[in-house]
């Protein structure tokens, strides 16, 4: 009682600070906690300090032309602008790129504040910045870009590995794209084209997805991970030896009692006994952790939802996980599947369809690449 009442209090007062605290912000005050670099605390308005501002306006500019952080980073520094007295963190950098507050908007609690923070960067350049920081994933550069078909893909003509390639285009744009291993290190004359990666990641995804999610491939699948399960505790083979092991232990302490009532106690019969009773103990342990084992068992519902929510949902997962490998031609794709009672790919594919599909794919509204309408043949 006196413990819910404390809790009910302390949630009371800090359901008290924080509407004042919003009060204050609808009146454009600050309240309180450390200022973002380029505003101080005036009266407890946030004001603008003009040098910090032009710094700032210089990150945007540069980095929304293509100029990489540590360029723009080495250019203040050789300009003798610093931050706390040091060089320009790229966290910094990154930190100032992404901060809303710059664009006049500040964001707490699903409300927008928009008379707190005077605006340094106009909206349009925030809002081309934020797009490229989050076009390269927490402002990170484009090496760490994955490549989501990696290790699946060989190319249809010299059989080399498909692998990722970027190049920024004049414009300062970073472009990603798939590339013959072969072609590229010319150690095959190989002429295979280089196809945009977020091109070729869709098409093969929405295929793979679609594939999965049809009604009988799903029941294929569903049926024979529902067996393999069924097999796999039937198969049980150490749970089989401890049950059998077990009832023997049993027979034998029996036995033994049995002598033991008809033709009085022996010590080493009774050593026997504890020897069995200690074993049996001991077996019983084992066949508990057994049967847990083979008691966690997927559900047909829990199966289907791997597939149809959780698989689409994880594009990695879903690649690795269901794909075996993925055939490149400058035409047409060939995607071969897991077994879906493997663990690991081998040598085994699994039946998706009853015959091979030709899917023919084109991603709307964008006109450089019509010409990959790519043909999907789909392999057992
Ligand atoms: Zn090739």
């Amino acid at each position: 009682m006196l413990e819910g009442y404390a809790e009910y209090y302390s949630v009371e007062l800090s359901q008290k600070i924080r509407r004042g605290n919003n009060e204050s912000r609808r009146k454009g005050n600050l309240t309180g906690g450390k200022l973002p670099y380029g505003y101080k605390n005036v009266d407890k308005k946030a004001v603008i300090i003009p040098e910090h501002a032009e710094v700032i306006r210089y990150i945007y500019d540069r980095y929304s032309i293509g100029v990489f952080v540590k360029d723009i980073i080495a250019e203040l520094t050789s300009k003798g602008i610093m931050y706390n007295g040091k060089p320009f963190a790229q966290n910094t950098i990154y930190n100032i790129l992404k901060n809303e507050r710059y664009s006049g908007i500040y964001r707490f609690n699903g409300e927008v504040f928009d008379n707190i923070y005077p605006q340094i960067v106009d909206t349009e350049t925030f809002n081309k910045v934020r797009e490229k920081v989050n076009a390269n994933k927490f402002g990170k550069r484009s090496e760490e870009i994955t490549y989501l078909l990696k290790d699946k893909i060989v190319c249809g003509y010299c059989g080399k590995s498909i692998i990722g390639e970027n190049g920024t285009a004049r414009n300062g744009e970073r472009k990603y794209y798939y590339k013959c291993c072969g072609r590229k290190k010319k150690t095959t004359d190989c002429n295979k084209q280089a196809v945009r990666k977020e091109v070729l990641e869709k098409i093969v995804l929405d295929c793979v997805i679609e594939q999965i999610q049809k009604t009988n491939n799903l029941d294929y699948i569903v049926n024979c991970l529902m067996q393999e399960q069924q097999r796999q505790s039937q198969a049980n083979v150490v749970l089989n030896l401890l049950l059998k092991e077990q009832h023997t232990t049993e027979n034998s302490i029996n036995n033994i009692m049995t002598a033991i009532e008809n033709g009085g106690t022996t010590n080493t019969a009774m050593k026997r006994i504890r020897e069995l009773e200690t074993r049996q103990a001991e077996l019983e342990r084992q066949i508990l952790i057994e049967k847990s084992k083979t008691a966690v068992q997927l559900t047909e519902t829990q199966i289907r939802e791997f597939y149809l929510q959780a698989l689409a949902l994880e594009p990695k997962l879903l690649i690795n996980y269901v794909v075996k490998q993925i055939v490149l031609f400058d035409d047409r794709i060939e995607i071969q599947f897991n077994s879906p009672i493997m663990e690991s790919p081998d040598n085994r594919g699994f039946l998706l369809c009853e015959k091979s599909v030709k899917l023919a794919y084109k991603v709307p509204h964008r006109a450089e690449i019509t010409k990959l309408e790519f043909e999907i043949e789909l392999y057992v």
